[in-house]
């Protein structure tokens, strides 16, 4: 399989989401067995499903990958992966299957963008069909992979600016608090853990004021 281009060398690979969101799903309908559309008690910021789902997708963004390590859970959104006014009702625009969880940037660019049907399994992005359209070169710059080039991939790179320098400064971000949690469990590396932890926050902060 390829390199998925959302992770760094530290990211672990996204397994088993469909399952996950399952799980989530279930939870949910326990608590409220009349729950139709998830989307209504997936929302919520100070509800306990959000943190779930977030959890699902590893704490990354599904569309960019950007981590919880940067970007705070209110940062987080749930989309519809097909927009929401396609479905003849709110409640299959809700289904576990459409959710998606996003950055608010990722979000709001893909905003009412509407994903043709067919080209589901190319793009959703729990599914491999994503990784396979999109790549992250040696300079952090996430592309179009060879041979991907169709109108609507490209149509999807352009509307979410996945090209933009932003994806790379979180990439960066990504691989700093990668190698900060790994410094954490090494004997004699307490200072070094310390130091790189000032850097990535002091980052981090300049990348939140953008
Ligand atoms: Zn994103």
């Amino acid at each position: 399989m390829r390199n998925d281009y959302r992770n760094t060398i530290y990211c672990p690979e996204l397994k088993g989401i469909k399952e996950r969101k399952k799980a989530v799903e279930d939870m949910i309908k326990t608590d409220h067995s009349r729950a139709r559309d998830m989307h209504n008690y997936l929302s919520p910021n100070d509800g306990k499903y959000k943190g779930e789902f977030i959890k699902a997708y590893n704490g990354k963004c599904s569309y960019c990958g950007v981590s919880n390590d940067i970007v705070s859970k209110t940062f987080f959104e749930i989309d519809h992966f097909f927009y929401k006014e396609s479905f003849s009702s709110k409640a299959e625009a809700g289904e576990m299957d459409n959710l998606v969880l996003a950055c608010h940037t990722c979000n709001h660019r893909k905003g009412a963008f509407e994903i043709p049907r067919e080209d589901a399994d190319k793009l959703h992005p729990d599914g491999d069909g994503i990784i396979g359209c999109f790549e992250r070169d040696e300079k952090y710059y996430i592309h179009i992979s060879d041979g991907n080039e169709d109108d609507v991939v490209k149509l999807f790179y352009e509307k979410l600016g996945l090209g933009d320098e932003l994806r790379r400064l979180d990439y960066l971000l990504m691989s700093i608090y990668g190698l900060q949690h790994q410094l954490h469990s090494i004997e004699g590396m307490a200072e070094a853990y310390e130091k790189v932890g000032q850097m990535a926050e002091l980052l981090r902060k300049k990348r939140n004021m953008v």
